[in-house]
């Protein structure tokens, strides 16, 4: 059996793997089965003399964290990646701030990280190269003489043509791209996207979803990324958290709890979500009292002014909404501007009766997953569900909105908190079966197969 090579921007604790989330979990399952490496960034943003890459074995894993030069850092991750990838990728061009020193850094991250990473190589090894901080990553290996199969999974949307065009060096990224033998999406819109921009960006040969270009093959599927579902139910369950819940749930008066948990992010639509909620408030006057509003969203890159410009935006849009509908005895909406651990998270979900996931545009969004995994299937809450977000895709079953029309979000709200029980329960007894069939490990193991053989490989474009 091949080895497995992970490359990310991060390397997932081996030795805790559950403390770093279920992806982490997936990931080095897979890399302990076959054995292999996990290669990423040593998290070092301080400059130290001659610093080298840390190799560490653990049974027949390797993880290897390699340097970013600081003068690198700022423009490669928080430039390029972070203030032109991620908002244009995000279909939100409008807050792209480009710059060619941004792409320069970018580009030189990228050799770096080919310099370090090919002399571990194998030719029969499996490289599986993760998201948009690594797009050119599997054209260098070839430039140096990589022949083993080497894979792209891109964890957020990739967007239609006409956005794409914005990014001045998007010829280049395309043409590397092809040089991956699989490039896996989230949705079949990306998988589209990517076709479309193919066609009209590059010289391939398309043929469905395979693509030739410069003599080389490339297959494009989506891979809808899962969380591991019996290790959040069983968080979800834990007692001793149930038990905060409770005490939190009645210091509230209210007796139903709508939450949302998001990094502080724009693309996730937190500004849109308070208004539906006020809005709310104001059409449904009798659910004053009876309901509030918890948001949990901790910060996130906030060296980048779109983020604390969200941030301000959030404190006084929860200001207002507070100062207006408030009584003495109540309190509509709770902000809490800060990361939870992931056992209180799941109680939390578990909770409370509605789930507001409105993302104006997301890759997959985990927490609508982990909301359906942590609810008693007995008396499961509801889940309102961007149609943008990756996950829409796969849960039709939830209550399906427009994150752009405030009303209809206040009236989704007001029906979900009105749901019939039996609605409830055959609306969730779908989503959870679903949940559990596109699980993390479904991911990863529909991943490896496909980039094990990907001239054999069917594509699910078409089938599902
Ligand atoms: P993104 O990757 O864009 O942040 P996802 O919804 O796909 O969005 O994944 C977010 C992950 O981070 C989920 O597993 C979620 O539970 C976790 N998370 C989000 N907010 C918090 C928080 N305040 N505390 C702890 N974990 C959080």
């Amino acid at each position: 059996m091949s080895r497995l090579v992970v490359v990310s921007n991060r390397v997932g604790d081996l030795r805790n793997p559950a403390q770093t989330g279920g992806l982490a979990v997936a990931v080095s399952e897979a890399i302990k089965d076959r054995g292999g490496i996990w290669f990423g960034w040593d998290g070092n943003t301080e400059d130290e003399a001659d610093r080298s890459a840390t190799i560490e074995t653990i049974g027949n894993v390797q993880t290897i964290l390699h340097p970013i030069a600081s003068v690198d850092y700022q423009p490669f991750y928080l430039g390029f990646a972070n203030s032109v990838l991620w908002p244009l990728f995000h279909y939100r061009a409008d807050l792209v701030r480009y710059q060619q020193d941004y792409y320069d850094a970018y580009m030189r991250v990228n050799e770096q990280f080919a310099d370090g990473l090919i002399p571990h190589l194998r030719g029969d090894d499996l490289v599986w190269v993760h998201d948009y901080h690594f797009m050119p990553l599997g054209a260098m290996l070839r430039e140096r003489g990589c022949g083993a199969k080497i894979g792209f999974f891109l964890h957020i949307p990739f967007p239609p043509p006409d956005i794409f065009a914005a990014l001045p060096n998007h010829q280049t990224i395309m043409e590397a791209l092809l040089q991956y033998d699989v490039i896996g999406f989230q949705t079949f819109t990306d998988v589209t996207n990517f076709r479309r921009c193919v066609e009209e960006f590059t010289q391939a040969e398309v043929n469905g979803e395979r693509f030739r270009f410069n003599g080389r093959v490339s297959v494009a599927d989506r891979f809808p990324i899962g969380i591991d579902v019996e290790a959040f139910q069983k968080m979800a369950s834990s007692k001793a958290e149930a038990l905060f819940s409770e005490k939190f749930r009645r210091n509230l008066v209210a007796d139903k709890q709508m939450i949302g948990v998001d990094r502080l992010d724009y693309s996730k639509g937190i500004p849109a979500r308070f208004q539906a909620f006020s809005q709310m408030l104001t059409r449904y006057p009798e659910l004053s009292k009876t309901v509030s509003f918890l948001q949990i969203a901790p910060p996130s890159r906030e060296d980048i002014g779109a983020y604390a410009e969200i941030r301000d935006e959030l404190e006084r849009l929860s200001g207002t909404i507070n100062g207006t509908f408030a009584d003495f005895d109540w309190t509509p909406i709770r902000y809490i501007h800060r990361s939870v651990s992931r056992d209180r998270l799941a109680a939390l979900l578990r909770t409370s009766q509605v789930a507001l996931v409105t993302p104006m545009r997301d890759g997959m969004n985990l927490v609508a997953k982990e909301y359906v995994a942590a609810q008693d299937p007995e008396d499961p809450g509801v889940l309102v569900l961007s149609r943008f977000a990756g996950a829409a895709e796969e849960m039709p079953e939830a209550l399906l909105i427009n994150p752009f029309d405030v009303d209809e979000m206040a009236d989704a709200f007001n029906q979900a908190l009105n749901m019939p029980i039996e609605e409830r329960r055959e609306r969730h007894e779908i989503l959870l079966q679903r949940t559990r069939a596109f699980d993390v490990h479904t991911w990863q193991e529909r991943f490896v197969a496909c980039l094990s053989d990907p001239g054999a490989w069917q594509t699910s474009i078409k089938t599902y």
